[in-house]
């Protein structure tokens, strides 16, 4: 009896405890930062490989992989001492001068994704911006549009991040609405659509590029049809316009090869690359192409004080090789084609879920609910008690994206997990 009381009486200052952990990380959150996300509830603290922590101490596996980023899994110890290294030696010049790390990086880049030359930034939107302005100064310098001319063709529902000129032509209304005005000169088409983006080459005559995902990651994991991205490539060379891969997400082996684009063996004229170029440990990113293209760039006419700072150099290359000597693409093919004969089994008799799809280790189910339903974000707040972290994306769609450190152990865990879930809300 006595036991009886201590226990429960302990279990009761536990959970009061540990409500109090969490509730008061979110509600700092809540208080002073701006609210411009909305998180699942779920407080970490601590990551290693493919799993996370919470602030109670419990054990998940991470479905997101903070959107592709920590490709390399948590806390990479390869990565962590790169930057724990750089970090006592020298962390940023600023491109004023020189540094020791930048040409040595710029070369194992250029090298390992086989263009001539790359331009260091940070984030994913910078990359993408600056990609723009590559494009834009190659259109007026090397094909002789008039000035001020420069068109970009991009696809509906893109994700480009969300600086002012990549939401001008995104058509997703929360990301734009009281953002205008927006800047001009893109030309809209339907993704995964040749004949749509062969009119518009047609229809306008000055066509600097074609940006394009080649998966569409934030809008559900849209995945084109087999031949669009080299016809696409293949229309770009005939109408001399740059073909754009934004990598950021689909890059990096997450997708079962280097890059998204290997599936087709195109090379694009532009490549733009973040997130899991440092493993998530730093923000870098990079815009990578042939010197004809970004000699178009001199000095003064673009920068970042911080892009192509030694810290980010050395953990760039880290993470690099970590994918390499990890063979994490092949990782993620394989284990890639076990998670959607799985999740394909299942869906034979599921009546929630619609269906799965994805190439790699980026893939998504599409819940039978509307757009604005909640049946995805419940069943997301169920896998997180059972211990897996994912998030629903545009309403209906939750994408499974872990670490691609992953055994096959852990990933047929994992499916049990996804499954037995599932079941709970048939
Ligand atoms: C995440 C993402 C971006 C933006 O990257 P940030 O680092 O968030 O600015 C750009 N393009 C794609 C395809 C992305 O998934």
């Amino acid at each position: 009896m006595q036991i009886g009381k201590t226990f429960i009486f302990k279990f009761f200052i536990m959970s009061v405890v540990e409500k109090s952990l969490s509730q008061e990380a979110i509600s700092l959150e809540n208080k002073f930062g701006a609210h411009n996300y909305h998180p699942l509830p779920v407080v970490l603290e601590r990551g290693e490989g493919v799993y996370v922590w919470d602030v109670e101490g419990k054990r998940y596996y991470d479905f997101l992989s903070a959107y592709s980023a920590v490709n390399q899994g948590h806390c990479h110890p390869k990565i962590v001492s790169a930057l724990a290294n750089q970090a006592q030696k020298l962390t940023l010049t600023s491109r004023a001068f020189y540094n020791d790390m930048l040409g040595k990086y710029e070369q194992f880049a250029a090298n390992y994704f086989g263009f001539d030359k790359l331009l260091p930034m940070n984030t994913g939107a910078e990359a993408v911006e600056t990609a723009i302005k590559i494009c834009r100064r190659w259109a007026y310098v090397e094909k002789k549009i008039p000035e001020n001319q420069a068109e970009i063709i991009v696809c509906s529902n893109n994700f480009h991040g969300r600086t002012t000129t990549i939401i001008s032509f995104s058509n997703d209304p929360v990301a734009r609405k009281n953002f205008g005005p927006y800047t001009q000169g893109f030309i809209k088409v339907a993704y995964d659509d040749l004949e749509a983006l062969e009119h518009a080459l047609k229809e306008h005559a000055n066509v600097a590029g074609f940006l394009v995902e080649p998966i569409q990651g934030e809008a559900g994991v849209y995945v084109p049809s087999d031949g669009y991205l080299r016809k696409a490539k293949a229309l770009c060379e005939q109408y001399n316009v740059l073909f754009i891969a934004d990598e950021v997400q689909t890059g990096i082996a997450r997708t079962g090869k280097l890059l998204a684009v290997d599936h087709e063996e195109v090379k694009p004229d532009v490549l733009v690359l973040g997130k899991a170029l440092s493993g998530g440990v730093y923000p870098v990113s990079a815009v990578l192409a042939d010197s004809p293209i970004m000699n178009v760039i001199t000095p003064g006419s673009h920068g970042s004080t911080f892009g192509g700072n030694p810290l980010a150099a050395a953990v760039a290359m880290a993470a690099l090789e970590v994918v390499r000597d990890e063979h994490l693409a092949e990782n993620a093919d394989r284990l890639g084609h076990i998670f959607r004969d799985e999740l394909n089994k299942y869906i034979e008799h599921s009546i929630i879920v619609q269906k799965v799809r994805g190439k790699g280790l980026l893939n998504a189910i599409v819940i039978d609910d509307s757009e604005d339903g909640d049946t995805a974000w419940n069943i997301c707040l169920r896998l997180r008690d059972h211990g897996l972290l994912a998030k629903p994306t545009h309403g209906n769609i939750i994408r499974f994206a872990p670490p691609l450190v992953m055994t096959e152990t852990q990933l047929r865990d994992c499916i049990s997990i996804i499954i037995k879930t599932l079941k709970e809300f048939e």
